[in-house]
């Protein structure tokens, strides 16, 4: 795909739905893609702001390689501006580190060396440095390690059509179902609702992840309405993660979520039908267990998986296969 198009003068912006305009010399509002006269360059391009591997359960993906190692990758700047950003050292950081250059060669060959089954592209959105994340994706797949794009889901439409058969997993934040509130974040709540159903239709394993911020974002109607979107719209078998916010960067008067109104969110999750909710962030273990049968499938204790009793991917009791992704 092409990053960016011209329009009236100036440069458009493809990498995500923002489409920034931008005149000689001028940065999105990511703050990491910047007109440089005859294109737009992606100034993160191999700079890392972290760089871990993790367990893949911490992306969280809990039906994508269980118990694998994913090497896990980041840069400053994001799209969005959350108050209550978790991550938001690197994500609201405008300051580009460049001692370090990485290939997308290099990234790939450590990987090999560590054995990760997959590259996270996560930490801040991954979006804003696309180019970068599929140059790494395609160098993957020669070794079979697949890509995980950890992302707010405010993609453009290019990109969400570019990462068919590039990236293989998605989890993608559902932060509210508020449209003024997701304005205050940065973005708009139809968008990232069509591209979360655009990932699945085209084929990328989706799981959801809301943060559950007290008086923001915990009513038991917008539970209802993130729950059922994910039933009806992605279907009863995309797994939904509702996580603990903890007071943390503009967002630090709050009190951080109590196991009560995770609860709360869980039990709704069940009754409108969804397969799989899990709570996160609050030392609480779910283990996967068939949608069918209930026989326990997988236990997690905090990102570790103690107890896999999958069979090729399928139940042990009544040979279901598991949705998701393994080996
Ligand atoms: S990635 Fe998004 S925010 Fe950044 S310059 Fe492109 S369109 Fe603008």
């Amino acid at each position: 795909m092409n990053y960016y198009t011209q329009k009236n003068g100036k440069l458009v912006c493809l990498l995500c739905h923002h489409y920034c305009h931008l005149q000689e010399g001028q940065t999105g509002i990511c703050g990491v893609n910047t007109n440089v006269g005859d294109k737009i360059a992606c100034q993160v391009y191999g700079y890392l702001a972290a760089l871990n591997i993790d367990p893949i359960e911490k992306k969280p993906l809990y039906h994508f390689l269980p118990a694998s190692k994913s090497l896990s990758l980041g840069t400053v700047g994001c799209n969005f501006h959350c108050a209550f950003c978790q991550n938001w050292g690197i994500s609201q950081e405008k300051n580009i580190k460049t001692g370090q250059y990485l290939s997308p060669n290099d990234i790939v060959k450590l990987a090999l060396n560590k054995g990760c089954q997959s590259i996270s592209y996560t930490y801040n959105e991954p979006t804003i440095f696309y180019p970068y994340a599929k140059d790494i994706a395609l160098e993957a797949k020669k070794y079979n390690i697949k890509s995980v794009y950890v992302s707010n889901g405010y993609e453009s439409r290019e990109v969400v059509e570019d990462m068919k058969g590039v990236i293989e997993a998605v989890n993608i934040d559902l932060k509210t179902f508020n449209e003024a509130y997701y304005k205050k974040l940065g973005g708009e709540l139809a968008r990232v609702l069509e591209n979360l159903k655009a990932f699945v239709n085209n084929g990328i394993w989706v799981e959801v992840t809301t943060l559950v911020v007290p008086s923001k974002n915990d009513s038991k109607e917008e539970f209802e309405a993130i729950a059922s979107f994910i039933k009806n719209e992605l279907g009863a078998h995309v797994p939904w993660h509702i996580s603990a916010f903890h007071p943390d960067f503009k967002e630090r008067t709050l009190p951080a979520t109590s196991f009560e109104s995770l609860k709360q969110a869980y039990t709704i999750g069940k009754k409108v039908g969804l397969n799989y909710v899990y709570m996160g962030n609050i030392n609480v273990e779910n283990p996967t267990v068939c949608s069918v049968c209930q026989e326990v499938l997988l236990v997690r204790e905090g990102f570790k998986v103690i107890q896999n009793n999958l069979q090729k991917g399928l139940c042990p009791k009544c040979a279901k296969p598991l949705e998701g992704v393994f080996l």
